[in-house]
């Protein structure tokens, strides 16, 4: 049995379950200051394990920037965010800390990645790419089985887009405007039509599908060039657009331009959507306590 926290911007998830899927018991903290949500989140924990439950290893999916290289002494914290008192906040010290388990870690992103690999849409892939789009746009790649990291972990929200031909708006991104997430994500969608995109009706409706469908198409066009993913799973409030993914399709193909002409490009369920649902990002970070366990890294 695993504990696991989802730690978004405005909510942390708690979960005690298994790397299964199995969820015993759940809470919701909301965000306010790091010391109030975290003593609240470990307390979630003690009071599990004052009725008998027991962790073996709790896995952490945490809003980003974070540190994940193990040797750095900022390993385990949030870096550098925009979310006013967090940066510099340490996640895994005090989980370590309070529980003296093995603390997995990584991004919200990358843990529902491994939820969609392990019982979702990318189940069975060893190289597929998870891409969320909501208040932000992030992805996670998953290659050859194992989550992409390197300096740290990708961010592709990021990416360049080209700009469609008909398109104006200047994006929401605040350090490069008409980024991916700049043009596609839920703000850039409120920021065009005056309101979120679930109150959208109509040739409204359309319209954004088709726009946030173009950008989606253009940077997974980007993606495959770069990572050579089996299968591309889009999650997140905003997939549930209707005709979005059809549009991310269409100008997938316009973009790849007959090049490479790899069969599998052209397949439905090559960009697929996730099945998890919100469910992806809890359950990934069970997933996470278990791999902390095969490879416990005790930083913090
Ligand atoms: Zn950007």
């Amino acid at each position: 049995m695993f504990g696991g926290v989802e730690a978004g911007g405005t909510k942390f998830v708690c979960v005690i379950g298994t790397a299964t899927g199995e969820i015993v018991e759940t809470m919701r903290v909301e965000v306010t200051g790091p010391d109030e949500t975290l003593d609240a989140t470990i307390d979630f924990f003690r009071r599990a394990i004052a009725t008998g439950r027991r962790l073996d290893a709790i896995g952490i999916g945490s809003f980003g920037p974070i540190e994940l290289r193990p040797g750095n002494p900022s390993y385990g914290s949030i870096t550098t965010t925009p979310k006013a008192g967090w940066s510099g906040t340490p996640l895994v010290g005090p989980f370590v800390k309070a529980f003296g388990v093995p603390v997995g870690f990584d991004t919200d992103v990358n843990a529902a990645a491994l939820a969609e690999g392990r019982l979702g849409a990318a189940r069975g892939l060893k190289s597929f790419v998870y891409l969320t789009l909501g208040t932000g746009i992030g992805g996670g790649a998953i290659i050859d089985g194992q989550i992409l990291h390197g300096l740290g972990h990708s961010e592709m929200g990021h990416l360049a887009v080209p700009r469609h031909p008909d398109d104006d708006f200047a994006g929401v991104c605040p350090f490069h405007g008409d980024c991916l997430e700049g043009m596609a994500s839920g703000p850039a969608v409120a920021a065009r039509y005056g309101r979120r995109a679930e109150h959208l009706e109509g040739a409204e409706r359309e319209s954004a599908a088709e726009l946030v469908g173009f950008y989606v198409g253009a940077g997974i066009r980007s993606i495959i060039y770069a990572l050579a993913p089996e299968r591309i799973v889009i999650g997140g409030g905003l997939s549930a657009l209707p005709g979005l993914v059809a549009a991310a399709r269409a100008e997938l193909d316009r973009q790849l331009a007959g090049y490479p002409r790899l069969p599998e490009h052209g397949q439905p369920d090559f960009i697929s959507l996730a099945l998890l649902g919100g469910q992806a990002g809890p359950v990934g970070t069970l997933i996470l306590a278990e791999h902390a366990i095969a490879r416990p890294v005790l930083g913090g």
